[in-house]
């Protein structure tokens, strides 16, 4: 339980794909009555519109074009938290196979990178904000009070998306989601433009053997004892 003495804070929480990032962070938003940003959703949202505008072919990428538009690029949520490009709501768009197999490659642009990231600090401004992504404790938000890196086995996390995929209809092939989870993580770890990797101050959290619950659990252990150190 958040007390009346709790001092409003930024939660940054990085980490690979699919390791149930957002899951957490939303919960944890939920609990302590934060907002929650997906950076993810923003970067995929990006994505869908160079690929909407014909800007990616398999072996090329569009950068002129997509760069002389992206001032013009508004990403920002919803009321129901759902993200939006140029005002539409395209978050089931932004979730399929093709946005996640060209999503890394529009991430590693730098201009992209600096348009999302002064819009995140925007968002951090009143603090009360729990925001997830690659690289919220390192670049984006560096004094957040409390960072969070989460990993797990990368089978593990191709299991789970190949679930969620299944789930939603949408057909796909375990052996590609894990392809998929493998070259996301290579080209996080190491773009030239702000690598995914543990800020020096952030809390390792390995789910690939944890319940949600506990890790939920976990999570606001780790919140109180931020908040009794500040
Ligand atoms: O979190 P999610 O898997 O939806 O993110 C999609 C992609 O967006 C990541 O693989 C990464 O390339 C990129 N991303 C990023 N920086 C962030 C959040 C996501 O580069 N802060």
């Amino acid at each position: 339980m958040t007390q009346h003495t709790d001092k409003p804070i930024i939660i940054a929480i990085d980490g690979h794909s699919s390791c149930g990032k957002s899951t957490m962070a939303k919960a944890l938003a939920k609990r302590l009555d934060y907002t929650y940003v997906d950076t993810g959703a923003m970067y995929r949202a990006v994505t869908l519109y160079a690929l909407r505008q014909g800007y990616i072919a398999a072996d090329a990428i569009d950068e002129t074009s997509l760069q002389n538009d992206i001032d013009r690029v508004s990403v920002d949520f919803g009321e129901d938290g759902k993200v939006r490009l140029n005002g539409e709501s395209v978050e089931s768009e932004i979730r399929g196979m093709e946005v996640s197999s060209s999503v890394s490659r529009i991430s590693a642009l730098p201009f992209v990178r600096r348009h999302l990231v002064a819009c995140q600090r925007k968002m951090g401004e009143r603090k009360r904000l729990v925001m997830d992504g690659r690289d919220i404790g390192t670049v984006v938000f560096p004094n957040a009070e409390l960072k969070i890196f989460v990993t797990a086995d990368a089978e593990v996390r191709a299991q789970r998306r190949y679930d969620e995929l299944t789930a939603k209809g949408e057909p796909c092939v375990y052996e590609e989601v894990l392809a998929n989870v493998k070259e996301r993580d290579y080209l996080d770890e190491h773009r030239a433009d702000s690598p995914l990797h543990v800020a020096e101050d952030a809390i390792v959290l390995d789910n690939s053997h944890l319940t949600i619950r506990q890790q939920n659990n976990r999570l606001m252990s780790l919140y109180r004892a931020c908040q009794n150190r500040l």
